[in-house]
């Protein structure tokens, strides 16, 4: 028995998730307000994502808004949601939007071509915000499908597979007369019911055509091919302050992890630790250098362990601007584009401080 929209879409009637992007009962989602919310929740959970969405519509009302930002009045807002190559592309496409009109587009291959905008978050876009007869794909989604098909293969391999049963999820024509909402119904059913350790089947409106069910493995789906170890890089930072309150930071080159935002001066990361006489070669000026403290920052594709050092001089030497150096307030420190892990170091370094 084919899994019955109508049932999804009763049971979403009853028991939708109020979320501050998504548009009341009846009414049309806003296309800025879900891609905004899309591109953040990318990666991030929805609690995290609440207080940044609502700080990037009161700074930035409308999605011109967003485009004439400054690019450091955007990545100070973003800095904490992490990834920040999506705060850049979420920044490019504001303006690509704002470029012809401020109208997103509204089918997939224009909402594809902009940029930071993958399959998944246009069709998000696409069916949510324009009515279009998509089914997004994010890992509730998959999670729901391969369950509910009993699709065995582990991912990543599996995911064309999953995707091509998930796009049969919508064929009847009560999804095809409510897309939004039943894109939104699939999101809740695994946010909410079909969750990924316990799911509460008992409560699922998909429960008596769903074969994962039926066959007592549901829980161990989707399955996961075993990932490999993540590998370690260490790095050493340095913290120095001076005498009129100031600390001093450069700008990371505008390619690669953490492109543009502001960092401590430091080693490069590698795979071997630095040791103290390793380190301080690269420390910005000649000081009374002590070791801080060790953070430990996890990225996507590996663990970083960062040996801080801190200083203080009287006045910063005239070499800093050799490294791109730049003297800053300590008390802007709060509202810099200083990624997490320059958060963490600062910490370190610099307990008594609340950053
Ligand atoms: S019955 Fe259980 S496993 Fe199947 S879709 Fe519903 S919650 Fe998920």
């Amino acid at each position: 028995m084919p899994p019955s929209s109508a049932a999804l879409l009763r049971w979403y009637d009853r028991h939708r998730r109020t979320l501050p992007w998504r548009a009341l009962p009846g009414r049309t989602a806003d296309p800025y307000h879900v891609w905004l919310s899309e591109i953040m929740l990318q990666q991030t959970t929805v609690a995290a994502v609440i207080p940044y969405y609502h700080r990037f519509l009161d700074l930035f009302p409308t999605v011109g808004d967003l485009a004439r930002a400054e690019s450091d009045t955007v990545m100070a807002a973003w800095a904490g949601l992490g990834y920040y190559a999506r705060a850049r592309n979420l920044h490019a496409c504001a303006r690509a939007v704002a470029a012809v009109g401020g109208g997103f587009p509204r089918d997939m291959a224009g909402l594809l071509a902009l940029p930071g905008v993958g399959t998944y978050t246009a069709a998000a876009i696409a069916a949510i915000a324009f009515g279009q007869p998509v089914v997004p794909v994010d890992g509730n989604v998959e999670r729901v499908t391969s369950r509910l098909f009993a699709l065995t293969d582990p991912l990543p391999g599996s995911r064309k597979t999953i995707a091509r049963h998930a796009a049969t999820l919508n064929d009847s024509t009560e999804a095809r007369a409510r897309p939004s909402d039943f894109a939104q119904a699939l999101f809740d059913l695994g946010a909410g019911i079909c969750t990924p350790r316990q799911p509460a089947c008992a409560l699922c409106p998909w429960r008596e055509p769903c074969a994962g069910l039926r066959q007592g493995i549901a829980a161990s789906l989707p399955a996961k091919a075993p990932r490999a170890a993540r590998p370690v890089r260490h790095g050493a930072h340095f913290l120095l302050t001076d005498a009129g309150g100031q600390i001093l930071l450069r700008r990371r080159p505008e390619k690669g992890l953490l492109g543009g935002m502001l960092e401590l001066p430091g080693t490069e990361w590698r795979p071997t630790p630095w040791r103290e006489a390793e380190a301080l070669p690269f420390a910005p000026a000649r000081a009374d250098w002590r070791a801080a403290g060790r953070i430990t920052h996890v990225f996507t594709h590996f663990t970083l362990h960062v040996d801080v050092y801190a200083a203080h001089v009287g006045h910063f030497p005239n070499t800093i601007a050799r490294i791109g150096g730049m003297a800053v307030p300590h008390a802007d420190l709060d509202t810099l584009a200083l990624p997490s892990l320059m958060r963490k170091c600062v910490a370190a370094a610099w307990p008594e401080r609340a950053t």
